[in-house]
Order: C-alpha cells, then sequence, then structure tokens
C-alpha cells in the first residue's frame, strides 16, 4: 500500500527498532513510548483495521501476542505486567490506518518505565 507508514517499516524501507520478524508480522518500539518497551505488533500484509481480517490472518497475527509478550519479559525482567490494545477507527483513537496490537510493559508503580 503506498504511502503507508507500517507497510513502509515492513517492508524494510524505513529502519526501526525491531524486537521481532518473521513471514507473518513485524513487532517494534512505539515511537512514541507510554512505557518502557510499548511495542507495535504489525502484519506485514496491510489491512486497515479488524474489519478488513480474514479470520485466518487475524489468528495468524493474534495467536503471536504470546511470543512478543514473552520477547518482552526477558529484555525487561522488571515488568510486572502488560497491557494490550487494539485501535479500529479514527473514533477509537487508530491513527495509523494499518492494523496494529500495542503491547504495553507495565511496572511496579513506584517504577512505571520512566
Ligand atoms: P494508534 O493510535 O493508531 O493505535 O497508534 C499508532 C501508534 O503508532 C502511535 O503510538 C505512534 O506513536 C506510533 N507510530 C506512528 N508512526 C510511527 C513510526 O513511524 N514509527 C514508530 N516506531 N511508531 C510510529
Ligand atoms: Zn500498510
Amino acid at each position: 500500500m503506498d504511502n503507508c507508514i507500517f507497510c513502509k517499516i515492513a517492508n524494510g524501507e524505513i529502519p526501526t527498532n525491531k524486537v521481532y520478524e518473521d513471514e507473518v508480522v513485524i513487532a517494534f518500539l512505539d515511537m512514541s513510548q507510554i512505557t518502557k518497551g510499548h511495542t507495535l505488533l504489525v502484519p506485514k500484509k496491510h489491512v486497515q483495521d479488524i474489519f478488513g481480517y480474514s479470520s485466518n490472518d487475524a489468528g495468524a497475527v493474534f495467536k503471536r501476542i504470546p511470543l512478543i509478550a514473552n520477547a518482552l519479559k526477558e529484555a525487561f525482567p522488571d515488568m510486572q505486567g502488560l497491557n494490550i490494545l487494539n485501535n479500529n477507527g479514527e473514533t477509537a483513537f487508530q491513527t495509523v490506518m494499518h492494523s496494529h496490537i500495542h503491547l504495553i510493559p507495565r511496572y511496579s508503580k513506584e517504577n512505571d518505565g520512566f
């Protein structure tokens, strides 16, 4: 998809802080870190939002969440919890129109990443 920033990241046209990559997905650090390790899990195939997914494609992407969650836990051993967030549509605060899943590590209240 032309002019889609996440397609460009998935194609390797734009460098990024990669957390994980395989043939189906890429995961990279969000440029605006809500907490330390805030990561976006993105399908390589352009899909706008949850309404545009086939069940098979959604399954392939969403089933990789535990893999990324555990990679984050290993990278950030002080992580204690994790928010998983997927915004769909402008009214739901989606700003990049290539579907993505936020993984937002949570730490102790005294040490919430920053
Ligand atoms: P949304 O609001 O669509 O759910 O989230 C989009 C997220 O993508 C935001 O958290 C924003 O910081 C992140 N983002 C937007 N453009 C880029 C980019 O070029 N690189 C990275 N790493 N993150 C981006
Ligand atoms: Zn795209």
